[in-house]
């Protein structure tokens, strides 16, 4: 049957009795003969708890303590589900993030794995890190890897948003990057990154299922779940796939800066120094052709951050005006299709202006459509861009 390794998110190990649920599951995969790595998230809520303890103790603090603090979630979760595994008669045993350390040579692109290891190390790979590790865990052991979490799969849009939003049989790797970088937080983007160079086959699918049901695959040999699989594996092929959102980022707007070669770059590039990455992008020439108006977006976590680095920047460069918003969403179609396909983009274009929604900056990739609009218009904006490009589901 070959190796698994099997991750359950937060709301899955939420107390004893859904760990005990996630056992089951467990137990179907090792009594049909799979060897089954487990990799848990810490029970919903805990790392938020933790996370707000740090901040509580002091406002900065000593990152290395952070991270052995917040892994702490984890080893608890780990801890209980060998426990109850082990009285259901399977071995089990947990194993902690340093005992078990992935070591790879550097994952631009080509990385390979080059062993796992034992060290001293610890860290944290950030929020929805276990998912990484999952598909870390399953390139290492050449497993496949399935997601359980607290929806079924990877549905056209947040199904928590829209209610017709449609499950996804498969997904391609690229796709499902995209979706997850412009937020689709089902899972973590570094999760599809790795998953994509190992070429490790990903499956999403719930916890919730009843453990035996769950063991049902199909014929074809894809899992109930949504497969996220190689573009040439899709046999049904979508112009869009899917539609993200995100609240993550918040826009900075310099009026009237200078219209003179050179001046983008001694913006930005006192940004990327500061270690500020910046998204969207606008630029337009004022009505009196001698000065421009720059608008972009950041992290919101860094917006403090890059007001200091732009107000430093005023003698330098001499601006009008220096604003900023943190009302504001960005929301995004993807797909693979539009390579191949014109009019995407004036569909949604279209779409947003009939809704009387203000697209206040644009972004594209190959097969991407960013627009930022105001924050308040978010839900409707998924809503109608889902409709208009024939995503809904039968329910
Ligand atoms: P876990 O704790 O299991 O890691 P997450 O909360 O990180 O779970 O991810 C699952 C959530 O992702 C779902 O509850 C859903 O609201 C959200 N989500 C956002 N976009 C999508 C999408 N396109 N498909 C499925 N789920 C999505
Ligand atoms: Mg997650």
């Amino acid at each position: 049957m070959g190796r698994l390794v099997m991750k359950f998110g937060g709301t899955s190990v939420a107390d004893v009795e859904r760990i005990r649920n996630v056992a089951r599951h467990v137990e179907r995969e090792v009594r049909a003969g799979h060897e089954v790595a487990v990799v848990v998230s810490a029970m919903a809520g805990t790392t938020d708890r933790l996370v707000s303890w740090c901040r509580e103790a002091a406002s900065v603090h000593d990152a290395r303590e952070y991270d052995a603090i917040v892994a702490s979630g984890e080893q608890v979760t780990a801890g209980l589900l060998s426990i109850v595994l082990q009285d259901m008669g399977i071995p089990a045993t947990s194993w902690q993030g340093w005992q078990v350390t992935v070591k790879t040579d550097g994952v631009h692109g080509a990385a390979r794995i080059v062993s796992i290891d034992a060290t001293d190390l610890l860290t944290t790979l950030g929020r929805g890190g276990s998912d990484t590790s999952a598909v870390a865990l399953a390139a290492a052991l050449e497993a496949r890897c399935d997601i359980y979490t607290d929806v079924d799969g990877v549905y056209t849009t947040d199904p928590r948003l829209v209610s017709k939003a449609r499950k996804l049989d498969r997904v391609s790797y690229e796709e499902m990057l995209e979706m997850a970088s412009l937020g689709a937080k089902v899972l973590q983007t570094r999760s599809v990154e790795l998953a994509m160079v190992y070429k490790v086959p990903l499956q999403v699918r719930s916890s919730f299922e009843p453990p035996d049901a769950a063991s049902q695959n199909r014929p074809d040999g894809s899992g109930p779940g949504t497969l996220v699989c190689d573009e040439d594996s899709i046999v049904e092929q979508h112009v869009v796939s899917g539609i993200a959102y995100t609240k993550d980022e918040a826009k900075v707007s310099i009026r009237k800066v200078k219209d003179k070669p050179g001046v983008s770059a001694s913006i930005f590039g006192p940004l990327a120094e500061a270690d500020i990455s910046v998204d969207m992008i606008v630029q337009n020439v004022s009505s009196d052709g001698e000065t421009a108006n720059i608008t972009f977006t950041v992290a919101r976590k860094d917006m403090r951050k890059a007001l200091e680095v732009l107000q430093g920047l005023n003698d330098k460069v001499g601006y009008h005006e220096l604003t900023h918003s943190f009302d504001v969403a960005k929301v995004s179609v993807v797909g693979i299709g539009m390579r191949s396909h014109a009019g995407v983009a004036s569909k949604m274009f279209k779409t947003l202006a009939e809704k009387g929604i203000n697209i206040q900056a644009i972004t594209t990739s190959e097969i991407k459509i960013s627009v930022l609009i105001d924050e308040a218009y978010t839900e409707l904006a998924v809503r109608s861009l889902h409709t208009a490009y024939g995503l809904e589901g039968v329910n």
